[in-house]
């Protein structure tokens, strides 16, 4: 069938909307009617060429829409199911089977190989195959097929246009603090950036009653919304020391840290300024090779534990349904981070991500 998609084509170039042709989905896919979807800042790098996946793609990571097809051996899914596309996974390694998906031994080629395991790509016109299945579902596209095992159900009553991000940005931020750093209510957690990611962290440690929450970032403005949804505290980094703003505002250190920014000097500032025998965690996606440096001699005796979090180690099918479950009772709101864009707008979306005028953008189709 013909569909209309945003291929990335270049770094640093804006995504071309064209028409494509899109294969049959396969015996364990779905094809799925992308009613909208999400643009992380992942989107941004991989098309930069941040990592090197190949060009041309369609890009995309953040998609929700309808079942339309159902492959010959997928159960549990029928046409006409509302669903959320997360990362894809094998399912058969030992990560898979243990119930660490996000860290499928097979996870990058999955995600980020841009073709099925077979070589294939669903995607094609007359200059020849277009990547495909990015994150397993290439959602920048009026139709698409996907890994199956990767897309969640989540019910007809539910507003499907503002969903899409929790299958990437806000299950990464909220499932680093939910299920990785777990603060303790009464505890206090400091986030450094204040974009989607962070501010789904800010919430998720507002919603385990951590009492002190700290929002570091160098933009004003976003420090300013942060106060508005919950943080207790907020620094500018660019004007004051972070470390010495946190252990003054704490006594002595942050409980848990999360550093959404892959900035080295940053992901420093996060393990300094944690308390002893703190949690740090570290989502920020930096190039290839990044080092970042800190004082390995000191640190030994603070007893700290840092950890590295891929998409907040959720079980997608397991997690975004306790995220709605949380955003109905009104303790999620992570809506108020949203601004909808028409598909046709997608390189304006970018643009105002990468500006820091908007925090989630969702292209809607
Ligand atoms: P974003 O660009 O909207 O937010 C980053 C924030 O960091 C911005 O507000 C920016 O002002 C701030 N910042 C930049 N440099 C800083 C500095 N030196 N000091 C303080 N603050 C600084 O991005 P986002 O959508 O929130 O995503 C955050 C990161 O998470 C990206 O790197 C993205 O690629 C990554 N990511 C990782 C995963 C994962 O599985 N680990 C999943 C999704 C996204
Ligand atoms: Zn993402």
């Amino acid at each position: 069938m013909k569909t209309r998609a945003a291929v990335a084509t270049a770094p640093g170039t804006d995504l071309e909307i064209r028409e494509l042709e899109l294969d049959e989905p396969r015996a364990d896919e779905l094809q799925v009617k992308i009613v909208a979807s999400g643009i992380c800042h992942t989107d941004a790098i991989i098309r930069d060429q941040w990592y090197p996946v190949p060009l041309p793609v369609v890009l995309g990571h953040e998609g929700a829409g309808i079942v339309e097809k159902v492959g010959a051996e997928v159960v549990g899914y029928e046409v006409g199911d509302q669903v959320v596309i997360g990362p894809a996974f094998c399912g058969s390694c030992e990560q898979c089977l243990a119930g660490h998906p996000m860290y499928c031994v097979n996870f990058y080629d999955r995600n980020f190989g841009v073709q099925r395991p077979d070589g294939s790509k669903a995607f094609s016109d007359a200059s020849g195959p277009i990547g495909s299945h990015f994150f397993g579902q290439s959602s920048f596209a009026e139709h698409t097929n996907v890994v199956a095992h990767g897309v969640v159900k989540v019910g007809n009553d539910v507003p499907l246009d503002l969903l899409g991000p929790l299958g990437c940005g806000i299950m990464t931020g909220s499932g680093a603090v939910l299920n990785v750093l777990q603060p303790k209510p009464g505890s206090s957690v400091a986030v450094f950036g204040t974009g989607a990611v962070g501010m789904a962290g800010m919430l998720a440690a507002k919603a385990s009653g951590a009492t002190t929450i700290i929002m570091v970032d160098i933009v004003p403005e976003r420090l300013e919304f942060a106060k508005t949804l919950g943080a207790t505290h907020t620094v500018n980094s660019k004007e004051v020391d972070p470390v010495a703003a946190i252990k003054e505002i704490t006594g002595g250190g942050v409980n848990y840290a999360l550093d959404t920014t892959g900035v080295p000097p940053v992901f420093a500032q996060m393990i300094n300024s944690l308390a002893t025998r703190g949690h740090g965690a570290l989502v920020g996606a930096a190039k290839l090779g990044t080092e970042a440096p800190f004082d390995i001699g000191t640190l030994l005796l603070s007893g700290i534990k840092v950890s590295m979090v891929i998409e907040g180690d959720a079980v997608p099918k397991e997690f975004i349904p306790r995220l709605i479950s949380l955003h109905q009772q009104g303790l999620f709101p992570f809506d108020k981070l949203v601004k909808k864009y028409s598909f046709e707008d997608i390189n304006q979306a970018f643009a105002d991500s990468a500006d820091g005028s908007t925090l989630k953008p969702i292209v809607v189709f």
